[in-house]
């Protein structure tokens, strides 16, 4: 199979990349390298079955030839990061979705957006069912993600309905790995990151807000069942292993083997209360559910940071 991915260079879309080079199958990459390191994807930049195009999917899209399976992953995905490019967010899931499913349409390939739990907002649904409309504040702050991810959606829909593609929906829920940037302001990495070089771990308001979290090996298996299903309506896929912050904050602690102290610092706007995915038609319709424990990912991880940034190690 041959695939075009937007958002390869990044976190979740370089792993997608290994898995689809790895089991044969040819990969044109794009990102504009905003939040994307070109270093992600540098031990494929060899392989004869993948390419790398330097480009704002924004933009028409530069890619020849014909592909099987188009991938719309480019955004940008962590709240520091969305908050300081507010109009890039929104185009990537406005502009963006629409030339690649102008794409897909074009050669007949499969399209799959990556979504997210996102679309909940501060949901007053718990755990989060697919069926859940959501609870979105549409001018805050964190709208500019929010929303652009629920047109991506509504866009998305429209496609298959009116031309019939082949479209599937992830609606990823927190999501943590190697190659997350250690300085992108989300939690996993700036929890290790302070504990790396023996900070207080930065807590959040009081720290009883919830998140779960999945190994991005897990994420990636369940990308490419649902893109493989004949599912149109979203997907949640993500971990229902539910911490508070707090909670996360002291398993970090155990991990790192520290007695490392926490700080309180105020929680920004719009900040969801809660989050936690129902998972129950991903085992269903995909045979599908994460393996990986937080200690085991967590160790990976923290692996990942130190070779990073040898000076972790010696701090
Ligand atoms: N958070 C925190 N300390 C940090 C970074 C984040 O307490 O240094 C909290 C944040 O307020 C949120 C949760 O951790 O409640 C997850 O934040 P993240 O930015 O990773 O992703 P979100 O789920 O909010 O998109």
């Amino acid at each position: 199979m041959r695939h075009l991915i937007s958002g390869a260079a990044g976190f979740i879309g370089s792993h997608l990349c290994d898995r689809l080079i790895e089991r044969g199958d040819s990969v044109v990459a794009l990102d504009n390298l905003i939040t994307g390191s070109r270093g992600n994807l540098a031990h494929l930049e060899a392989h004869r079955d993948f390419v790398f195009i330097e480009c704002d999917v924004t933009q028409p899209i530069p890619a020849e030839g014909r592909f099987d399976q188009v991938w719309h992953l480019a955004s940008l995905a962590s709240p520091k990061e969305y908050l300081a490019h507010p109009i890039e967010t929104l185009e990537s899931g406005s502009s963006g979705t629409r030339n690649m499913l102008e794409v897909a349409l074009y050669h007949g390939a499969r399209f799959l957006l990556s979504s997210t739990s996102e679309c909940y907002g501060d949901p007053l649904e718990h755990p989060q069912r697919e069926t859940y409309w959501g609870h979105v504040n549409p001018v805050g702050l964190r709208s500019c993600y929010d929303e652009s991810k629920r047109y991506a959606e509504a866009l998305t829909m429209a496609y298959h309905r009116t031309h019939g593609v082949r479209t599937s929906i992830a609606r990823i829920f927190n999501t943590y790995g190697p190659r997350m940037a250690l300085n992108d302001g989300r939690v996993v990495p700036a929890f290790l990151d302070q504990a790396l070089r023996g900070r207080p771990l930065t807590i959040f308001g009081d720290g009883t807000q919830t998140r779960s979290f999945c190994y991005v090996s897990d994420l990636v298996e369940g990308l490419i069942r649902l893109s493989e299903s004949d599912e149109r309506y979203p997907v949640n896929l993500g971990n229902p292993s539910e911490l508070t912050i707090r909670e996360f904050a002291e398993a970090i602690r155990r991990l790192m083997g520290s007695d490392l102290e926490m700080v309180f610092e105020p929680l920004p706007d719009d900040d969801p209360r809660k989050r936690r995915p129902d998972i129950s038609k991903a085992k269903q319709l995909l045979g599908w559910e994460p393996r990986v424990k937080l200690e085991d990912g967590l160790r990976e991880t923290v692996e990942y940071f130190r070779q990073q940034a040898p000076a972790h190690s010696a701090s």
